[in-house]
């Protein structure tokens, strides 16, 4: 499981970006888009939810959405849709594959965040090191995935989401 985030003061907000064509609402809630018979790499994404003065944040409710491995979206279905909400810590969960870029995008998780009563957040997340992150005009340094970690099975990852703190 990630740390909480040393904070020194206050975080910047996590950027929004374009949801593109692709968002379906009323997704299935699973921490897991993994079907059998899946291809790809397997990828565990772990993260926070917090505050611009860093506080985790409880109940927040993640919707993600991508492409599979070969940079296909279903959109028929909600194959690689899903939404959860951050445990009582501010913690979210998500088991998925490495998503496949697809003619003008680098491989990305696009996602939706609302904290209870909040705003909706819609950015999108990416990998380290991708030959195309240079390429894609929307691609943004803020919104890469950090401790990315190659394990037995596939990889892991963290990234922490910030909200515009309210008052
Ligand atoms: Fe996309």
């Amino acid at each position: 499981m990630p740390q909480l985030p040393v904070c020194n003061g206050v975080l910047a907000a996590t950027p929004a970006q374009t949801e593109g064509p692709y968002y379906k609402a009323n997704t299935p809630e699973r921490a897991s888009l993994l079907e059998p018979g899946m291809a790809g790499t397997k990828l565990i994404v772990t993260g926070y939810v917090l505050t611009t003065d860093c506080k985790p944040v409880a109940g927040v409710w993640l919707d993600f959405w991508q492409t599979d491995d070969k940079g296909a979206y279903d959109n028929s279905g909600y194959r690689m849709r899903g939404h959860q909400f951050t445990d009582e810590t501010g913690r979210y969960y998500l088991e998925t594959v490495v998503p496949g870029g697809y003619p003008g995008r680098t491989p990305h998780i696009h996602v939706k965040v609302r904290a209870p009563n909040g705003p909706v957040l819609t950015t999108q997340i990416y990998l380290p090191g991708e030959p195309r992150n240079n390429t894609d005009s929307i691609f943004k340094p803020e919104l890469v995935m950090s401790d990315v970690r190659d394990t037995a099975d596939g990889k892991t990852a963290t990234f922490n989401f910030v909200l515009m703190s309210r008052n």
